[in-house]
């Protein structure tokens, strides 16, 4: 039995219903495993089965009061992955799917994605199924309230450094903090995403975005390429999503796409400054509808996304640039398909997995330049970093010292992977580069440190 199937079977066995944990843990497998035949060291130190146990889970109940006075009961979650080489660090998602497989697939990425960042972090991530659509501010806060409530224990600014993912924003962050500081009496770096007076970091929330358009333009110039005037497909329309038109726009190209869970717009004419200035007031201050922006610019139109549907028409529009930034899977055969079709020649991924494997293959067989989550969405994990070294020291940076440092950052991680890519002999090939990278300083730590 090859290495790859022997840790599959270990893992179905084990889980047996965890699908997206073992669709993570089988890409990182089939990008190192030739490195465990140089090096039988590796095999001989079982890193393979300690990297996809977690080394702590917390589940807990979470019960909260809605403004009706009624009493509701949601799961709590923390999944401590890896501490190999910094503190448990990722992001807590409050949606109505989670659930351990897609926590602890979301974990084991923020291993090897944190490891990449060159930043001592290790990887976890936690959340809630809790829904905060349509929940007023009152019933978030005190979610957030009984979820600190039972969280508290387990982190802290050198053990665990929660921040946000889907469904969680700097609103989720202050409450978070605010119950954390009340149980500890203490005032540290506890969490990241945190807001600029009391202790976030400029460029915070910018940061995933950014960063995976910086590395998307790094990706071009080893065509000689850049962004200029390219037209470009973006799904999402939260934070990432956002700041990926943000920067898309301020190199020239044309973002034309964005969506939610409803649907999602096509505008023609393109995205622009005013237009993005209306959907981060639609989204983050009034929490409403993607299909609004339709109404509001008549250049554009609004397709509904039914869950019967076999592909997602947003991916099936001539374009030269792809950026999923909504959630994992958002991507299949067909609409990878669609996408080659339609002469897309990059993809560079906001979302954590966005891609089906059959997905990633074509864009890798067709010879698209395609960036991997955990690379190209790597920025944000990377500003918490710096969120973190800034309280440390009590100081904060200005904001082009955080975006140079995001930029160097974003640079450094394409660089590294495409000399690991060639290390490898699969030259352009960013997921065995990024796999490869992230498993190699981690296991060298988890090595080094004995069998803990
Ligand atoms: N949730 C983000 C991610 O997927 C950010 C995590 C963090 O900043 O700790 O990387």
């Amino acid at each position: 039995m090859s290495d790859v199937e022997r840790i599959m079977q270990l893992v179905k066995d084990k889980d047996p219903g965890e699908r997206e944990f073992h669709q993570a843990v089988s890409e990182v497998m089939e990008s190192v495993a030739p490195i465990l035949d140089r090096y039988p060291e590796y095999r001989h130190q079982r890193v393979l089965e300690r990297l996809v146990e977690p080394e702590r889970v917390i589940l807990f109940r979470v019960p909260w009061v809605d403004d009706a006075g009624q009493i509701h009961v949601n799961r709590g979650f923390r999944i401590e992955m890896n501490s190999a080489i910094g503190p448990y660090k990722g992001g807590l998602r409050f949606h109505p799917s989670v659930n351990l497989g897609i926590l602890k697939f979301l974990a084991f990425e923020q291993v090897f994605k944190n490891s990449l960042t060159t930043l001592p972090m290790g990887g976890g991530k936690g959340g809630s199924d809790f829904d905060p659509k349509g929940k007023s501010d009152l019933e978030v806060m005190r979610f957030c309230q009984s979820f600190m409530a039972e969280l508290f224990r387990h982190v802290g600014a050198n053990t665990d450094v929660p921040a946000g993912d889907i469904g969680v924003g700097a609103r989720e962050i202050g409450y978070l903090f605010g119950m954390y500081k009340k149980l500890r009496n203490e005032f540290t770096g506890v969490l990241t995403g945190k807001n600029l007076g009391w202790g976030g970091s400029l460029i915070r929330p910018e940061a995933t975005g950014y960063g995976c358009v910086y590395f998307a333009s790094e990706m071009l110039a080893t065509r000689n390429q850049t962004l200029e005037g390219k037209t470009c497909l973006v799904s999402g329309s939260g934070n990432v999503a956002q700041y990926t038109v943000e920067k898309l726009l301020d190199l020239g190209a044309k973002p034309v796409t964005l969506s939610d869970s409803s649907g999602f717009i096509y505008d023609d004419a393109g995205l622009d400054r005013e237009k993005l200035a209306f959907v981060k007031q639609l989204k983050n201050v009034r929490r409403g509808r993607i299909k609004e922006y339709s109404e509001k610019f008549k250049t554009s139109v609004y397709t509904e996304i039914r869950p019967d549907m076999t592909h997602n028409p947003l991916w099936d529009h001539k374009a030269n640039c792809a950026f999923p930034c909504a959630t994992q899977n958002e991507i299949n055969g067909q609409d990878a398909r669609n996408l080659i079709k339609n002469g897309v020649y990059l993809v560079a991924e906001g979302a954590n997995m966005p891609t089906i494997p059959e997905g990633v293959d074509l864009f890798i067989e067709h010879g698209l330049l395609y960036g991997p989550g955990k690379a190209a969405n790597a920025g944000g994990v990377s500003v918490s970093g710096l969120e973190m070294t800034q309280n440390s020291m009590r100081l904060a940076w200005t904001r082009e010292e955080v975006d140079q440092r995001l930029h160097m950052i974003m640079k450094s991680i394409h660089k590294t992977c495409v000399e690991a890519s060639e290390q490898a002999g699969k030259p352009g090939n960013y997921v065995v580069g990024a796999n490869v990278t992230g498993f190699l300083k981690v296991v060298d730590a988890m090595i080094d440190q004995g069998v803990v």
